[in-house]
């Protein structure tokens, strides 16, 4: 219903402008209250060697287990918790709970965590980081960090410093969703990363598309080329499996090989020897 603001026009827009702030502020005190409440979940994904087709490790992924809406995926809360600066105990509730979990399996398998920017800018990151690694006992060589472009747009200085402290600690960076952002390939160079994570948009168009099939093959020999491996994202089909093999990633991620599951459903599937894939995580 149009309002007169008292001067002779009518403002139209505002009862569904309250209703999308009353929806907001309902689904941020629904987050604060989640955390206490335990309503977060990690799934990981298997990560998968393309050369000995084992598994290498998994990707930690949150899922928010709403008490009336269900099951909401990180899309759907991410950029508001990022808002909010709720990322920021969030994020320290994923590394401390992918750890601890990381720790319990064996030693070969790395778990990979998502760092949004906002967590990464936020002061005591290094101190979160080392203090999920001694509280789980999990080595520092088994983490990797995932971060994206858009960490790389602020404060190059201090975002070099502390990517290098987090190396010289044993921790390996991946740069995630690579091609979607606005980083240049400079920041390849300046930048220590160890993996690149080529986004799945390229993935998903590289069967009809050849320009999607060259993108993939350019980025995995710049990678190589620059002591990097190359993991790629989103491997849904068989056919997409065939086209990337022999592009130079070494790694592949994707509904192909599994979803991401919870944590009991990975022992059970993926590493505890009677499962069906094997003790060593063989899985294509
Ligand atoms: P991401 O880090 O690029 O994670 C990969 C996303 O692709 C996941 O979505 C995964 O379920 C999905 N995926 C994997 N394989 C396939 C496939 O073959 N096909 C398709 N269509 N999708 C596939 P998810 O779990 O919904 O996460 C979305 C994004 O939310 C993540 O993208 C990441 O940016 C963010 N995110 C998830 N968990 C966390 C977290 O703990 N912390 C932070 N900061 N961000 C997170
Ligand atoms: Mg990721
Ligand atoms: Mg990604
Ligand atoms: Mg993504």
């Amino acid at each position: 219903r149009a309002k007169s603001d008292g001067r002779g026009t009518f403002r139209f827009f505002e009862p569904a402008m309250d209703l999308q702030m009353q929806t907001r502020r309902i689904m941020e005190q629904d987050l604060r209250k989640a955390l206490p409440a335990g309503e977060f979940e990690l799934h990981y994904q298997p990560v998968v060697n393309l050369a000995s087709k084992e598994i290498s490790g998994f990707e930690a992924l949150i899922r928010w287990n709403h008490p009336t809406k269900g099951m909401i995926s990180p899309a759907a809360f991410i950029p508001l918790a990022e808002e909010i600066g709720f990322i920021v105990p969030m994020g320290e509730w994923v590394l401390r709970k992918a750890c601890a979990t990381a720790a319990q399996w064996p030693d070969n398998f790395h778990v990979a965590v998502n760092i949004s920017a906002i967590q990464f800018r936020s002061p005591g990151l290094i101190q979160v980081i080392v203090g999920a690694l001694a509280a789980s006992g999990l080595a520092p060589t088994r983490l990797e960090i995932e971060i994206t472009e858009s960490v790389l747009l602020h404060n190059k200085e201090a975002t070099l410093a502390l990517l290098h402290q987090l190396r010289a600690l044993g921790i390996r960076i991946a740069m995630d969703d690579f091609g979607t952002g606005y980083s240049s390939l400079t920041y390849l160079q300046s930048f220590p990363f160890d993996k690149i994570k080529i986004d799945r948009s390229f993935v998903k168009n590289i069967t009809e598309n050849s320009s999607s099939l060259n993108i993939v093959r350019a980025v995995a020999a710049l990678a190589n080329g620059m002591g990097m491996t190359a993991t790629a994202e989103g491997v849904e089909t068989a056919e997409q499996l065939h086209s990337i093999a022999s592009e130079g990633c070494t790694e592949m991620q994707g509904f192909l090989f599994s979803r991401p599951l919870p944590a009991a459903e990975i022992e059970r599937q993926f590493l505890s020897g009677r499962g069906t894939r094997g003790a060593q995580g063989r899985i294509i």
